[in-house]
């Protein structure tokens, strides 16, 4: 590029941000941009087109278009040259626009009488705001000087927007961050919340996109770049040896923050008149703009490591860490791109709710969401980007739903909703302390699943009967490293102590598949879900099965002791675990501890398998838990983790409930003990279903207690039973529609 244009374009952007400190109204301001832009590029058109809403570009400031049509003409998103900027957020430079694909002449503006046109987006980290264009009579393209010089514009204008520089009278821009946003996500928990936004890694504000030193911006960059390398190098350092995907990602940051290629961009844009700051987001911008663009799952995850750093990056320049110095706010939700168990585990209850970018419906953040009972949605595209500290939001986490900057229509429906929900609660409230009995005389047993401390105090407040199911993954995945013997030994214990004599069923290590313990060499396994998971780990190395087994006989120091193993498919697996247990009895007994006054030993059935093991192993075992998550997902074969076929199968489906019936006959044919513990036996209906084919006990989220118990003790499960039977006969695929007509007919509301 020759030396002039670099001048010229950084003379532009001196002038404009003289210009935008000036100060006047929104209006006025866009009008002096306008009459700069054209008179600097030698252009006689220049014009800001803004978007009015999601779909509507209006025309807010020109020179050199007729005036009367500013705030009269608009374009719907696509339609035109300005439209198609727009949406596709492509550059359009032609020398005959007339004659370009998708042309459209608005003679109210008067723009007949010219033949060249540029058009760029003005977008700021992703976000399109609006159009910038020039125009002019010769017919010519653009130089890419040209093009680059009005990118520049384009950027300097989007960042003085997001600082509020043209809102005021007259000027219509969409004002940034203040109108309502919908969002749809994915269900993460259950629940809904009101509250105000607390985001994890708050946006860097670039306050000063221009400067006219660029010797010295480019020093601080280079400053701060030789920090950034620094930094990843020190985690790096840190990270060897461990979790290879972490390890992997921060190989990328190193890639980049090594790349020459990206410096040397920031530092040519830095010479045409950007500060350091902007040099950065303005990459960063390009990257979102190929990240959103790209399908190609590998670049979208490097370029999102981009994105990351670039962030790290602006930190350092702006002296911005992760605190601000904002507040919390006192009904925080938590809004991140991603965020870790261990992190949640530290904001803890606090939290009313938790709104992810990414995540899924399986990651550790979701699992400690259910344990905390926080309202969770993941998958709310560009909340991130969309969301403000302190902003007015609503968490419908039942629908996956989230309304940013609500209106006041949304905030009514909302409330009315929640005061609702509010009654079915005290309604349960009132039913706490009476059994789940049913008209027809059968008690159920409810239990809740649990896997944190923090689970424990709602034990006596859901009414539950003890813990059916206590996960002890979750210890060892909050942390990022092993947790040692006496540490389990002593949380087990205040778990026992907090269950004061009602019964509590742990489950040993369940790891693998969706579990990756974070100080553990991840296998690289072509299908985890059906690989090294669980018992298999605990069979094979039973180092840490042991040592689990241990913490649990001494926390349980004459106690009565239930314990469980996940994900036996056949009866040996079973029969060697026990003996696991019947080793470390006398291991312990030996060195003068205390043993459990009475011990249980049970299995979880998660795999079709089981359902049709010897007769010996129903004899054998203490108790039986259907882990219906995973036998389900194997039973159907359909992922639980994917969304696209994890509820295509009904669990009413007959093929499915008949199988489960199944498993109740062999249980009874030996008196095994049997619950369901996977999240269906907290659906009401499912619950119903459940306790009809001959389900005696159900371990469920605590929240889902009061519902279930409610529906239970206003239903005869005799008669749902011959529903069931009948709708089975009749040749359906799902009984569902029969038991709801069923259900609706006894004035049974089956939503509470
Ligand atoms: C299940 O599979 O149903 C279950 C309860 O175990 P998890 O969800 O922890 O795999
Ligand atoms: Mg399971």
């Amino acid at each position: 590029m020759p030396d002039g244009t670099e001048s010229e374009s950084r003379k532009l952007l001196v002038r404009l941000r003289d210009t935008l400190a000036e100060g006047g109204a929104g209006q006025e301001r866009l009008d002096k941009i306008t009459h700069l832009i054209a008179s600097s590029m030698l252009t006689e058109v220049c014009s800001i087109y803004l978007f009015r809403d999601d779909d509507t570009l209006e025309l807010c400031a020109t020179e050199g278009l007729k005036a009367e049509s500013v705030h009269q003409t608009r374009l719907r998103l696509g339609e035109g040259l300005v439209g198609r900027v727009a949406k596709t957020t492509q550059i359009v430079n032609t020398a005959d626009a007339p004659s370009e694909r998708g042309f459209r002449y608005m003679p109210e503006t008067g723009e007949e009488a010219y033949s060249s046109f540029l058009g760029v987006p003005i977008q700021r980290l992703g976000e399109t705001l609006g159009v910038l264009v020039v125009q002019s009579k010769e017919a010519r393209q653009f130089s890419s000087d040209e093009v680059y010089a009005l990118e520049v514009v384009a950027m300097v204008l989007a960042e003085m927007a997001e600082l509020g520089a043209f809102v005021g009278d007259g000027a219509a821009l969409k004002a940034l961050h203040q109108q309502p946003v919908l969002f749809r996500g994915t269900v993460g928990q259950e629940g809904t919340a009101e509250g105000h936004i607390w985001l994890h890694e708050p946006r860097v504000v670039v306050t000063n996109p221009v400067a006219e030193d660029p010797q010295a911006e480019t020093e601080r960059l280079r400053d701060a770049v030789n920090e950034l390398r620094y930094s990843v190098d020190q985690m790096l350092s840190v990270a060897e040896g461990g979790d290879a995907d972490h390890v992997q990602v921060l190989e990328a940051y190193k890639m980049f923050a090594n790349s020459k290629g990206w410096l040397r961009r920031m530092e040519e844009d830095i010479s045409r008149g950007l500060s350091a700051e902007a040099a950065v987001e303005k990459e960063q911008s390009i990257a979102r703009s190929r990240m959103a663009r790209s399908t190609d799952a590998y670049l979208r995850e490097r370029l999102n490591d981009l994105d990351d750093l670039s962030n790290r990056l602006l930190r350092i320049l702006t002296g911005q860490g992760s605190d601000t110095g904002a507040e919390m706010p006192d009904d925080p939700i938590l809004v991140a791109r991603n965020i870790g168990p261990a992190e949640l585990l530290d904001y803890g209850r606090r939290l009313k709710g938790v709104i992810l970018e990414e995540g899924s419906v399986g990651s550790h953040a979701a699992i400690v969401a259910r344990a905390l009972a926080i309202p969770l949605v993941v998958h709310a595209r560009n909340i991130t980007t969309e969301a403000l500290n302190g902003n007015h939001v609503l968490l419908d986490g039942d629908q996956g739903v989230v309304h940013l900057r609500p209106d006041e229509n949304v905030v009514k429906a909302f409330r009315d909703q929640m005061a609702m929900q509010a009654q079915a609660q005290e309604r349960y409230a009132s039913i706490r302390d009476l059994p789940a009995e049913t008209l027809c005389g059968r008690r159920i047993s409810l239990t809740m699943n649990a896997g944190l401390m923090a689970d424990l105090p709602s034990l006596p407040t859901s009414g539950a009967e003890g813990v059916g199911l206590f996960r002890t993954e979750l210890q060892f995945l909050v942390r990022n490293k092993m947790p040692k013997r006496a540490e389990l030994s002593a949380l087990y214990g205040r778990v026992l102590d907090a269950a004061d004599g009602q019964p509590v069923v742990f489950r040993t290590l369940d790891i693998g598949s969706d579990k990756v313990l974070p100080y553990m060499k991840p296998n690289d396994e072509p299908n985890p879900a059906l690989g090294w998971r669980a018992i298999r780990v605990g069979l094979d190395k039973p180092g840490v099965l042991r040592m689990q087994l241990q913490a649990l006989i001494r926390a349980a120091n004459g106690r009565p002791l239930s314990v469980m193993f996940p994900f036996i498919a056949q009866m040996d697996e079973f029969t060697v675990a026990r003996q696991e247990i019947d080793k470390a009895m006398a291991r312990e007994e030996r060195l003068g501890h205390v043993l459990p006054s009475e011990l249980k030993i049970g299995t979880m059935l998660e795999t079709p398998s089981l359902a049709f093991a010897p007769q010996a192993f129903f004899e054998q075992v203490d108790f039986v838990s259907i882990g219906g998550n995973d036998l389900k997902q194997f039973f159907f074969a359909a992922d639980r983790e994917n969304e696209r076929v994890r509820r295509r199968y009904d669990t009413l489906n007959v093929s499915f409930l008949s199988f489960l019936e199944g498993i109740v006959n062999r249980c009874r044919t030996t008196g095994t003990p049997l619950s369901f513990c996977g999240e269906d036996a907290g659906r009401p209906i499912e619950a119903l279903c459940l306790a009809a084919i001959g389900l005696q006990s159900l371990s469920m989220r605590p929240a889902s207690i009061g519902p279930v118990k409610h529906l239970l003790r206003r239903t005869n499960l005799g008669e749902l039973y011959s529903v069931i039977s009948e709708a089975r006969e009749s040749g359906v695929q799902s009984v569902r529609p029969a038991v709801m007509e069923y259900l609706a007919k006894a004035a049974i509301p089956s939503a509470s």
